[in-house]
C-alpha cells in the first residue's frame, strides 16, 4: 500500500457511499515511522498527520513544520493532565477528550494561551475496561460540560474492540453524534476505513496502509 493507493480507495468509497468527493479527511498516522517515510508523503503534498504521543510529536514535528507549510497535526493518543499544555501548543486537533477533568484543564489553558485546538470526544463504544474513552451512557453529559466551558467540540472518535464487528461500533458512534448535534466522526483505521466511510466517517486515521508496518511499540 501507499499514500496514493489509500487516497484512491478513499475516493472510491466516497463515490460508492454517495458522498461528496473530499468529504473524508485522511489523517496519515505517522507514529513510530522512520522520518524518511513521513517526509516522502509530505513531498507528495500530504499535510494532515496523526500522532499518539505528545513527546514523540514534540521531537519530530517542529522541524518538519519548518520545512513544510500548512501541516495540520492531530493527537490520537491518550491525553494526560500534565501534558495538556504541550499538547495544545503542538496539535491543531485533539481526538481524545474523555473526561470532565481534562475538559476543564483544556478550558483553563485555552484561556491562558488564547487559542484552543478543535476537539473530538473519545467514546469507548465497546465499554472495554482497559480502553480510554467515555462510555456511551456518559457521552451526552461530557459534551454538555464541554459546551458549557466554551470548548470547540466538533465530533466523536472511537477505536472498536479488535474482536468485534467494527461496523456496529461505527453505527453506534454515528447515532451518538447525531443525538448530540455533532458532525465529525473520527473512525476507521488501515483495516476498516472503507467500512467507516460507508458509515459516515469524516476523518479516517490510517497508518500502516500508508507507511508500512510499524516497529512494535515498547
Ligand atoms: C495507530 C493508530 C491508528 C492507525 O492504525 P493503523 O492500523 O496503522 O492504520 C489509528 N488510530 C489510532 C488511535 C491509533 O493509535
Amino acid at each position: 500500500m501507499s499514500l496514493d493507493s489509500v487516497r484512491e480507495s478513499i475516493s472510491e468509497e466516497e463515490r460508492a457511499a454517495g458522498r461528496a468527493a473530499g468529504s473524508v479527511t485522511l489523517i496519515a498516522v505517522s507514529k513510530v515511522q522512520p522520518v524518511e517515510r513521513v517526509v516522502a508523503t509530505l513531498q507528495q503534498g500530504h499535510r494532515v498527520y496523526g500522532e499518539n504521543r505528545v513527546q514523540e510529536a514534540a521531537e519530530k514535528w517542529p522541524s518538519l513544520r519548518e520545512q513544510f507549510d500548512g501541516v495540520e497535526l492531530h493527537l490520537l493518543g491518550p491525553l494526560q493532565s500534565n501534558k495538556t499544555r504541550q499538547a495544545m501548543e503542538l496539535f491543531d486537533v485533539i481526538h481524545t477528550v474523555d473526561r470532565p477533568k481534562i475538559a476543564r484543564t483544556i478550558a483553563r489553558i485555552a484561556d491562558e494561551i488564547g487559542r484552543c485546538p478543535e476537539l473530538f470526544v473519545q467514546v469507548n463504544t465497546g465499554e472495554e475496561p482497559q480502553k480510554a474513552g467515555v462510555t456511551p451512557d456518559d457521552v451526552g453529559a461530557l459534551i454538555s460540560e464541554c459546551r458549557d466551558l466554551g470548548l470547540p467540540v466538533i465530533g466523536l472518535m472511537c477505536i472498536p474492540p479488535v474482536e468485534e464487528e467494527a461496523a456496529l461500533h461505527f453505527a453506534l458512534l454515528k447515532k451518538l453524534a447525531q443525538r448530540n448535534g455533532l458532525e465529525g466522526l473520527s473512525m476507521g483505521m488501515s483495516g476498516d476505513y472503507g467500512k467507516a466511510i460507508r458509515q459516515g466517517a469524516t476523518h479516517v486515521r490510517v497508518g500502516s496502509a500508508i507507511f508500512g508496518e510499524r516497529e512494535p511499540q515498547g
